[in-house]
This record gives C-alpha cells, structure tokens and sequence, in this order.
C-alpha cells in the first residue's frame, strides 16, 4: 500500500483519527466522554512515567489495576497503549510508535506485536472507495465519531449509494469539503451517536451483538413490528436500532429520507 493514491483511514489528518482495532470501542462503556477520560488519564501517565522500554512493565501494571477493563468482547484486545498522540487531544492513536518517543519504536512489548501492530489495514481500506475514503474524511473531524463510522462499512457504503442514486453519479469528495453538504452529510453520520432508536443494551456495537466470547449479527425482526423489511434496513442495522414498534420504523424512515432528500435538494441547487 505503498502507492501516492493510498489514504490513511487510521491517521487521515490533523483533526482525527481511528483506533478502532486497538480495541477503542470495546470497552462496556465506550462512551465519548469514558473514553476520553481514560484516554487522557493513560496519556498523562505515559508520559510522566514512560522514560524507556523498561518503564513499560509498570505502565501496563498500573492500567491494569486502576482502569475499568470490563469489556463487551473477550477475544478482541483492548490494547492498554492506545491514547492521545497530539497536545490538542485530537487524535487517537499508539503511544508506543516512534513519533511519540524520539524516534523509538516501543511496539515490541504490545500484546500483537510490533509488526501486526504496523501492518495491519482493517477491511473498510478495500471496501471503501478512494472517492468515498476522501469523502468521508472531509466530512468527519472528529475521532470518536470519525471511529465508529469508518470501520462501518454498511453505513459508509449505504449511505454514498443512496446520494448517488440521487443525483445519479458519486459526488466528488471535494464537495465535501465545507458548506450545506457536508453539514448534510455530518448530520446523516451523526445518527450514529444520536439516533433514537439506538438499543440500550451495552453489548451491541453497531450490527453487532457481543455475548462475552461470541458475536453474532443483529437482525430486526419485522414481522413482529408488522411491516415490510424496510429499503434502510442495512443503516438502521448500523445504528443499533431497537425498534419498539411500526410507527417507530416509519419515523426512522423518515429522519434517513429527509437527510437524503436534504443533500440531493442542495447538490441540484449548487450543480
Ligand atoms: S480500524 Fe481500520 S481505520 Fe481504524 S485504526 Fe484500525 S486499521 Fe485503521
Ligand atoms: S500497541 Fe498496537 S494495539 Fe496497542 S495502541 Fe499501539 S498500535 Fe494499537
């Protein structure tokens, strides 16, 4: 992945990044506000404590002891060096890299490894178009959102189909760069933050349901709420809806059109 054309979706600029695969989100609560406190607690320490690999040990005991590690998945890591690596707090990211210590690389004590810990591309770097990788940048500046949205690739590839069939071509990713469509764009990933219809249940992650050492793909069972599969389905897996009722599927319909009608509305309008 050594080419010019190649987008780093895990540190994509100065605004953002994703850490997703270090195990970011899979905390019980992986709520913003939890985990920038633990994120910034574990910062302060590393960089107060960590003065050589032969800090590590204890590093890692101390996170050990005092951190909550309830987690919603057994076999996915939540790696204890995962942290802030800008003064602003902006960007997630690996507090072992060389560019957070001098030019040493400190990856070798990380429960994968220095190599995987360097090497690894999660799927969304083959799924995702460049086209929609620049979009979604674009439209995303902030890490936890930017997180939970780029490794969803239902949600990111739905909702690019969805606009393009509007307006009957794939929007170029500088349209997104300001203005009404990217404030549209932000608005439709926002849901996943702010959705109403979001399940409670702690252990669900998007389309994901966590049962300690299993996985297994939600569904939403339309027959009981009495109507069709709906034409969001794919987005409203995404979202982790619980929905209690028909009325709610239609609302949730409705909220998913109107950013749809929205972006298509604006982008004929600018055209
Ligand atoms: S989940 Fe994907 S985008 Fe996020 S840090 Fe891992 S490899 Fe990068
Ligand atoms: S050591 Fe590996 S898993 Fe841990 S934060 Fe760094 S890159 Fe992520």
């Amino acid at each position: 992945m050594a080419d010019e054309q190649f987008i780093h979706l895990c540190q994509p600029d100065a605004s953002k990044s994703c850490g997703a695969c270090c195990g970011l989100y899979n905390y019980v609560n992986s709520s913003k506000d939890a985990l920038t406190e633990r994120l910034s607690r574990r910062t302060e320490l590393f960089h107060l404590t960590v003065k050589g690999p032969g800090d590590l040990a204890a590093f890692s005991a101390m996170i050990n002891r005092t951190e909550d590690a309830a987690k919603r998945y057994e076999v996915i890591y939540c790696c204890e060096y995962i942290g802030f690596i800008d003064p602003e707090r902006k960007k997630v990211g690996c507090l072992l890299h060389p560019l957070q210590n001098g030019g040493v690389d400190l990856r070798d004590v990380s429960f994968y490894g220095r190599e995987l810990c360097d090497g690894h591309f999660c799927p969304s770097y083959h799924y995702i178009s460049p086209e929609e990788k620049r979009a979604l940048i674009h439209i995303i500046d902030d890490w936890y959102l930017y997180g939970l949205c780029v490794t969803d690739i239902d949600l990111v590839k739905e909702y690019f189909r969805l606009i393009s069939d509007g307006v009957h071509e794939m929007p170029r990713a500088r349209r997104f760069e300001n203005g009404i469509l990217r404030d549209i764009a932000l608005g439709f990933f926002s849901f996943k933050t702010s959705w109403p219809f979001r399940s409670a249940d702690a252990n669900r992650l998007g389309k994901y349901y966590f049962d300690g050492s299993q996985y297994m793909i939600s569904h939403i069972d339309y027959e009981a709420l009495g109507c069709e599969r709906s034409r969001f389905d794919k987005i409203f897996v995404s979202l982790s809806s619980d929905f209690r009722s028909k009325g709610e599927v239609e609302r949730g319909e409705n909220m998913i059109d109107e950013k749809i009608d929205a972006f298509i509305g604006a982008y004929h309008t600018l055209t």
